[in-house]
């Protein structure tokens, strides 16, 4: 059997051979086929070098190399676009996803499994507000989705590659993995595992980082935000015939009606406000579909490494650069 592992990496020159030499001895363990492909994610440090050196090392390494910072969804988007095995399997490059979970992942993928995603029973050497805020986020993330979410997953995973091309043929761009995963169904197993520290360097999900992916996952899941708008829209509606009632009370049978004011001073404020935090949540799905409109590229790539073609982006003017690829490639590309 042949298996893709795809590995997004961004700043991870700390980490990057460590990991390598982890995953390719638990896969020698495993199968006799495999590729590793490494999406470098736009890094600012050295690793692209150190995946150009691994690729140049090892016949199993493929990197693809984008030409910015496209943040992590799209970076195990472009890795599963260029996939060639029959399961394959999404890790972080930071060894919090130990391999050797791979192991039970595969063996529920011979039993019949298309999908085998990590639970994260526990999860060390984070902060107890991540540990909180993310139990917080996949709670929240299930009431809203319309397919349900398993709980305390990341995208720690194995997929059979029908499920991959399913996910290939999925053109939008708030890319929730774990989601669009869920949505496209076949017959998926939790496979429970511990989730350790980070080997070396800092999460690349600084809080606003999350934040952002909280809200891409809800809002491109859920249209739940929009319907709440009309729960409260009535019961603003509900309170304003209260207040109505009363207003009239006060006007017709009794003689101090002007101090009404504080009510109707309050139901300004109380519609007001409804009123712009939803048409925030309306310009939220509008600026999305605005940006889907567009039907950008969801990623770019600056350099191919390892997929038996050279390529990289031409310039007339660009200044000669030879690049050599594979192990024993002796021709040189310009
Ligand atoms: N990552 C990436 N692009 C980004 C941010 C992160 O490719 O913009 C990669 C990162 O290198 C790692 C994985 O995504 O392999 C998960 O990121 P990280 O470990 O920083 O997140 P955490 O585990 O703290 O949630
Ligand atoms: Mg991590």
């Amino acid at each position: 059997m042949f298996i893709s592992i795809v590995i997004p990496c961004y700043n991870e020159e700390e980490v990057i051979n460590e990991t390598h030499r982890r995953l390719v001895a638990v896969l020698e363990q495993l199968t006799p086929q495999f590729e590793l492909i490494y999406i470098d994610d736009g890094s600012q440090d050295k690793t692209a070098e150190l995946l150009k050196q691994l690729q140049h090392n090892d016949q199993r390494v493929k990197a693809v190399l984008l030409s910015r910072n496209f943040g992590h969804q799209m970076a195990v988007t472009a890795g599963l676009d260029h996939v060639c095995g029959e399961a394959v399997v999404l890790i972080d490059a930071d060894l919090q996803d130990p391999p050797e979970v791979i192991e039970e992942m595969l063996n529920q993928w011979y039993q019949g499994y298309d999908v085998a995603y990590g639970v994260r029973i526990d999860r060390q050497g984070e902060t107890p507000f991540k540990l909180w805020s993310a139990k917080l986020f996949y709670r929240l993330m299930n009431c809203l989705s319309d397919v349900p979410i398993p709980l305390d997953t990341g995208d720690f995973r194995l997929m059979d590659r029908r499920v991959v091309e399913a996910l290939k043929i999925m053109p939008e761009r708030d890319r929730f993995l774990r989601g669009m995963v869920s949505w496209v169904g076949f017959s998926q197993i939790a496979v429970p595992y511990q989730r350790s520290r980070r080997l070396a360097g800092v999460s690349k999900y600084p809080l606003f980082k999350m934040i952002r992916f909280a809200f891409d996952g809800i809002l491109s899941f859920s249209l739940v935000p929009l319907r709440l708008a009309i729960w409260a829209g009535l019961l603003a509606f509900a309170l304003s015939i209260i207040g109505i009632i009363y207003a009239l009370f006060v006007r017709l049978f009794t003689l101090s009606w002007v101090p009404g004011w504080t009510l109707s001073f309050i139901a300004i404020l109380f519609i007001g406000g409804i009123q712009l935090v939803f048409l925030g949540v309306i310009g939220e799905y509008i600026g999305r579909i605005y940006r889907e409109d567009k039907r950008r590229p969801l990623y770019l790539v600056r350099e191919k490494l390892g997929f038996g073609e050279e390529y990289y982006n031409r310039r007339p003017n660009r200044p000669k650069q030879t690049i050599t690829i594979g192990e024993n490639s002796s021709e040189k590309f310009r």
